[in-house]
């Protein structure tokens, strides 16, 4: 036993994953806004396994308490309902702020809320930092850059983003908490990292969160038709999630205070998209032994308001600044969505 767990029985802690125990000095005491959505809920994973200690805050809208559950009663763990809006009080090293709805039905169907979390949620964690002098890393997104001019998006694009369209709410939400997030660090020397996320998929994604990784995924594997939204020839680059993570944390303990993309490279049309996802999800039901009763079509929908029409990382700054690459091919990461999307299916939650 380490001195410091040597009041914590044995019983207790094989009840969980092996967690690394660290000595004193090298534990975190970090926090993790958001932490119980798809992103939060892994990252917490991986801060737990390395031996820190975590609180997560979250007010559930669209993470679940479930996601998290498997850390419920660890001694290096807290769980704790709560609305970013608020201002909160805790004594910490490190904070991840995340707290923040992601998909685009999910980010609209509020709109002032989401922009409230976005400011006013950032405000009061950035307070929480400067007064703990806590490290800040928030999780910003490739949508600052709008439907972007520059291809690949580079961190030097300041972006294109329409200020009030249906998407204004997210874009300009995350814009506007990366301008506090540099005041604060200008100001009140706060330590900060800003990472800008693009396109990010993998197990514990909600299935029906209208993105189009879970979407396509599930409705293949329902036997529905695929739904592209406009003639499928925009694009995007999909990251699995480990990658985001390793990224994410690689970033936290850099020196790196600039904005870095942390996303894929390797761009798909979104038509291309759905017919990989097609072939994948029938790869895995025919090494299943299962034989789809037809083979599923792709249709079109209508397109979004807004809906970017090109998006690729440039991650020439994360792979110089934090020696960090994608691991994970699309591939090997839709293979095993699928599965878990299936695994859930078999066990009648979803
Ligand atoms: P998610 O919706 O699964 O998780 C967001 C979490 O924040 C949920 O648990 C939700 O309940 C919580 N939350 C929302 N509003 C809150 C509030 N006011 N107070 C407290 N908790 C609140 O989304 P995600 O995909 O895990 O995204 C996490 C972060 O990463 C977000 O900041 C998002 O903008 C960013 N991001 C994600 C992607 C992606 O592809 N997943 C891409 C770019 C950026
Ligand atoms: N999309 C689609 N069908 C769907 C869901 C989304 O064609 O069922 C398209 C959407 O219009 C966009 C792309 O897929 O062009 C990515 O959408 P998502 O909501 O996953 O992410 P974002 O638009 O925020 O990048």
């Amino acid at each position: 036993f380490h001195p410091e767990t040597q009041s914590i029985s044995y019983t207790t802690l094989t009840r969980f994953p092996p967690v690394k125990l660290l000595p004193p000095s090298q534990r975190k005491r970090v926090l993790v806004t958001g932490g119980a959505g798809f992103v939060g809920s892994h990252l917490v994973d991986r801060l737990m396994l390395l031996g820190h200690e975590v609180t997560v805050i979250d007010n559930f809208f669209t993470g679940s308490k479930t996601s998290v559950s498997h850390w419920t009663g660890h001694p290096n763990f807290e769980l704790v309902r709560h609305d970013v809006v608020e201002p909160f009080m805790i004594e910490c090293d490190q904070i991840y702020h995340l707290a923040c709805p992601a998909s685009p039905p999910h980010y609209q169907f509020n709109a002032v809320k989401t922009l409230k979390t976005s400011f006013q949620g950032t405000l009061n964690m950035l307070g929480l930092a400067k007064r703990t002098k806590a490290r800040f890393l928030i999780t910003s997104t490739s949508e600052v850059y709008g439907d972007p001019e520059v291809h690949p998006q580079h961190e030097d694009y300041w972006g294109h983003v329409n200020p009030i369209g249906p998407r204004a709410c997210y874009d300009e939400g995350k814009r506007v908490a990366e301008t506090l997030t540099y005041g604060f660090h200008r100001q009140d020397n706060v330590d900060v990292r800003v990472a800008r996320i693009f396109n990010t998929y993998g197990p514990r994604m909600n299935p029906f969160d209208g993105r189009v990784v879970s979407n396509f995924i599930v409705q293949a594997l329902r036997g529905q038709d695929l739904t592209v939204y406009g003639d499928g020839s925009q694009t995007r680059s999909f990251q699995y999630i480990h990658d985001l993570v390793d990224g994410l944390i690689a970033l936290m303990n850099s020196p790196e205070t600039r904005p870095v993309n942390i996303g894929s490279s390797d761009e798909f049309t979104i038509l291309e998209f759905a017919e990989l996802v097609r072939d994948i999800v029938e790869k895995v039901q025919r090494e299943d032994g299962e034989r789809p009763t037809r083979r599923v079509q792709i249709v079109h929908e209508g397109l979004p308001t807004d809906d970017p029409k090109q998006r690729q990382a440039d991650t020439n700054r994360a792979r110089q600044t934090l020696d960090w690459q994608p691991r994970w091919t699309v591939r090997m990461g839709l293979e095993e969505m699928v599965r878990y999307y299936k695994a859930k299916m078999a066990e009648g939650s979803l």
